[in-house]
């Protein structure tokens, strides 16, 4: 099934889908389960909008590159451009929604990939690496430094996190990413994983949430 951004409600938000900037190690929980150092400054890689799937209907993982391990992260949809030095005012009014997606990862090539200090593409940006169910509007939230993020997998929670626990909270991450290079319209910026990252197997049963805000149910096809 082909990606469109929509709302909750079924609204289709009309601008392209485009680039996802992500964050690793957001989370001190998260990178210390991984032996990562908990790095000084922001870690960003970009997945291509051609990895991005609809969560409605299950989707698909590789089953032959070793290990697919789910990433649940809350993903934030701009509606503005942001470039330079964005205000902290421009920052929130460009923000859009809010969802809860899946930064899927094939685990051992990533960890060859790491040893050889090259590059995450060939672990981060198969066809289907990025899962985004709908976003919740933006005027939904109070304030972006208290939204949870929840994955169930097969009626256990796997992982549970709020972006109060954030290294880098969301509204300083995106004007520090938007001082590097230009956001546009329709960009998503996935904003870390906390703790509880693991494989996922086709059969898979998931509900991905925002709770209070939203909840999605999926399948590993
Ligand atoms: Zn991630």
């Amino acid at each position: 099934m082909s990606y469109q951004h929509q709302y909750l409600d079924g609204t289709r938000i009309h601008f392209p889908l485009g680039k996802v900037v992500c964050i690793g190690r957001n989370y001190a929980e998260h990178a210390r389960e991984l032996d990562n150092p908990i790095p000084t400054e922001p870690l960003l890689f970009i997945k291509p909008g051609s990895c991005v799937v609809p969560l409605t209907g299950g989707f698909k993982i590789p089953v032959d590159r070793g290990a697919v391990h789910y990433e649940a992260e809350i993903a934030v949809l701009l509606g503005k451009p942001l470039s330079t030095h964005p205000t902290e005012e421009e920052v929130r009014d460009a923000i859009s929604g809010f969802a809860p997606a899946l930064d899927l990862t094939l685990r051992d090539v990533q960890a060859k990939l790491k040893e050889k200090g090259l590059p995450w593409e060939l672990s981060k940006c198969f066809d289907g690496a990025c899962v985004l169910p709908p976003f919740v509007s933006a005027g939904f939230f109070e304030e972006p430094t208290d939204i949870g993020i929840r994955l169930t997998i097969n009626d256990e929670v796997r992982q549970d996190g709020n972006s109060a626990m954030m290294l880098n909270p969301i509204v300083p991450i995106i004007q520090h990413i938007a001082a590097h290079f230009t956001l546009q319209p329709g960009d998503v910026i996935l904003t870390g994983t906390p703790a509880g990252v693991g494989p996922l197997n086709p059969g898979d049963e998931l509900v991905l949430e925002l709770p209070g805000a939203s909840r999605f149910e999926g399948r590993v096809l």
